[in-house]
């Protein structure tokens, strides 16, 4: 190691150096030897100039040989140097580079450079530091920059200073870096901010609102807050704004809203559309069912989907009544019959709808459903109840039967009318002209009684057609009175027995009471009974005619009412069973050549169907005689 003379000015400056922890460097341009003056950047060694230049970064090597040069050559007396050194020079592993700083100068003797003496310090850790908070305020002012929400900074006084990505694209800047709006309005100025922050003292301000600024073409939903930032000693140093655009989400939001709205409303539509339709379907006495192969049921609904009743698949058939139809047959194999769109009409039994007991008329319409890929799933369809439909059809169908033979037995009348008026009329006329010719009493008396029957008979005849017109009229006037009946029905028992003429027929009378007062129309009554053995007479040519009467008491509509029966009973031709049931209709006669209208027993009928009674016949058959009855109740009569 080299010796230098020491003065004491030099050991003052070492001091001064140890303690600001320098070191101090010395080239020697007569050997080209560097040492260590102070410190141990040289690690305390004497090297070679050459070898020394490897202690440097390589990158700073050339810029070290200039320095040097330079100061060697008396370029320059003094210089500045920044050179990393090795801190590790060892040749082996990893170089540890330190930032050197310092000064350094030439020493003369003679005029002439001998020794350049470096002052170095290692700066490493303060550089560290330095790039440390660059690299911190890099990173802030990249986050700042990056941030997902918009950011800007604004000076005490409020005026822009900075203005994030985000922010400014919110704000509509002109440029990255600058606008031309928003330098010049003060935020102290700006809406809303105007109207919350105080200028000397603002405090933390938060808002989500719509802002609009026209002059920007600025129209979003911000959430805004504004953020003062003060120093230790309360001294106002930034006011940071962040805002973030909400109007996506807040759009968002609200077409949920709208969509939440338009789903309730086409719910509340839906159940609506689903009420009225239940309603229409239980008003027209329809349900709906549905077959599900897959899930091998048919399902019975009431309403639209409520389960009434379910079967599966096999038990389907044993519903219909109709095994032998086409429909009922076919639906053995549900997933062939199903395919096409089916109407049924038939009768099922009642195993859907529990409150009736009896078979019932039902027509089925089936829809095939299929899915997308055209994969038979089931049917589905409405079943209705068409067992009034079906009995209306019924009624019509007899009552257009009725018509047409009622119209059938109307021309016959008609036809008969001719017959039934002429005969007692060419008796009357033509006995009337033979009567001036008789002589004899008796003879006289005969035909006179001849020409009387005939005109009752005429009569009678006269009074059926005008009665039945009047009934055609809906007419029936009853007109009770106060009554012995008995002695009526003596008077016209007694009055019917010269119709009575065929010596092998008996007129017998059935009369029980003495007397009998009661309110009653007795023309009415008599008008049946005449009918009544006017025809027995017609019909017995051997053993009797009873005529008869009694109070009887039935029950009619729950209630016990006291009536008046009369009957007549023949032993005449009878009326076979079929021809009993419409025996009472109008026109109706068992043989057509027989004489008669067919009206008689149709009148007798409507009197005791106004007076809501009945009547009836009771005949066991062709010869087998016959017993015609009428009971009307006498409250009703009275009434
Ligand atoms: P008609 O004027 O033709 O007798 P009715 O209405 O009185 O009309 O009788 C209808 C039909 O009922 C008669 O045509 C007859 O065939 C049958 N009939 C009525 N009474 C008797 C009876 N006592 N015995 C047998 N047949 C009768």
């Amino acid at each position: 190691m080299k010796m230098n003379i020491m003065f004491d000015e030099q050991q003052v400056m070492m001091m001064a150096l140890t303690i600001s922890g320098n070191h101090v460097m010395c080239l020697d341009l007569k050997d080209n030897i560097v040492y260590d003056l102070h410190g141990k950047a040289m690690f305390g060694n004497n090297v070679g100039i050459e070898e020394c230049y490897t202690y440097i970064h390589p990158d700073d090597r050339d810029k070290f040989r200039t320095f040097i040069e330079r100061l060697s050559n008396g370029t320059d007396k003094v210089a500045d140097c920044h050179y990393r050194w090795d801190y590790n020079y060892t040749g082996k592993g990893k170089p540890d580079w330190h930032d050197m700083y310092g000064r350094a100068i030439a020493e003369y003797e003679d005029g002439k450079p001998v020794n350049i003496i470096a002052t170095l310090t290692d700066e490493t850790e303060v550089k560290q530091k330095e790039r440390e908070v660059e690299q911190l305020s890099e990173r802030y002012k990249s986050i700042f920059e990056n941030s997902i929400i918009g950011m800007s900074f604004y000076s005490p006084e409020g005026w822009l200073i900075d203005a994030n990505r985000i922010m400014r694209k919110i704000c509509h800047f002109d440029s990255d870096t600058s606008d031309e709006f928003f330098s010049k309005v003060n935020l102290f100025d700006m809406m809303p901010f105007n109207e919350v922050l105080d200028r000397v003292h603002p405090e933390d301000y938060w808002a989500c609102s719509l802002s609009i600024v026209p002059e920007r073409n600025m129209r979003v939903f911000l959430e805004i807050s504004v953020h003062p930032i003060y120093d230790e000693n309360d001294k106002l140093m930034y006011i940071s704004v962040t805002a973030n655009d909400v109007t996506e989400e807040r759009n968002m939001y609200l077409n949920v809203m709208e969509n939440d709205a338009r789903m309730k409303k086409m719910n509340e539509a839906i159940k609506n559309y689903e009420a009225e339709l239940r309603y229409m379907l239980e008003a027209s006495k329809m349900q709906t069912w549905r077959i599900s192969l897959e899930r091998d049921t048919l399902e019975f609904y009431n309403g639209l989907n409520t389960v009434a009743r379910s079967f599966n698949l096999r038990q389907m058939q044993k519903i219909f009544v109709d095994q032998e139809h086409e429909f009922v047959k076919a639906l053995s194999n549900p997933s062939e019959v199903l395919k096409k769109p089916l109407v049924y009409v038939g009768q099922m039994y009642p195993v859907v709808t529990q409150s009736s007991t009896e078979n019932q008329w039902v027509q089925i319409n089936c829809i095939p459903e299929f899915d997308e890929h055209g994969k038979l799933l089931g049917a589905f369809g409405v079943w209705r109840n068409i067992n009034d439909l079906m009995c209306k059809q019924d009624q019509l169908r007899k009552e257009t039967m009725r018509a047409k033979e009622s119209g059938q037995m109307k021309s016959l009348f008609l036809a008969n009318m001719t017959h039934e008026i002429r005969t007692p009329i060419n008796a009357i006329v033509g006995f009337t002209e033979v009567l001036s010719s008789l002589t004899g009493e008796e003879e006289k008396k005969e035909v006179i009684q001849i020409v009387k029957n005939n005109c009752d008979m005429l009569l009678r005849l006269i009074n059926d057609i005008l009665t039945a017109s009047s009934l055609e009229l809906g007419q029936m006037d009853i007109k009770p009175v106060e009554v012995d009946f008995s002695k009526a029905f003596n008077e016209l028992f007694e009055s019917l027995r010269p119709r009575v003429q065929e010596p092998g027929v008996e007129f017998v009378k059935d009369n029980p009471y003495a007397a009998l007062p009661i309110k009653v129309d007795v023309d009415r009554v008599s008008q049946v009974i005449t009918n009544f053995v006017t025809n027995a007479v017609k019909y017995t040519h051997q053993g009797h005619i009873k005529l008869g009467y009694r109070t009887e008491t039935r029950t009619v509509g729950g209630k016990q009412l006291e009536g008046l029966y009369v009957y007549c009973e023949d032993t005449g031709d009878g009326i076979v069973p079929e021809s009993q049931p419409r025996i009472f209709d109008r026109f109706f006669k068992v043989d057509d050549f027989v004489q008669g209208t067919g009206l008689g027993l149709s009148i007798c009928k409507a009197f005791t169907d106004a007076c809501h009674g009945d009547i009836g016949v009771i005949s066991e058959g062709k010869g087998k005689g016959s017993v015609f009855w009428m009971w009307i109740p006498l409250s009703a009569s009275s009434q």
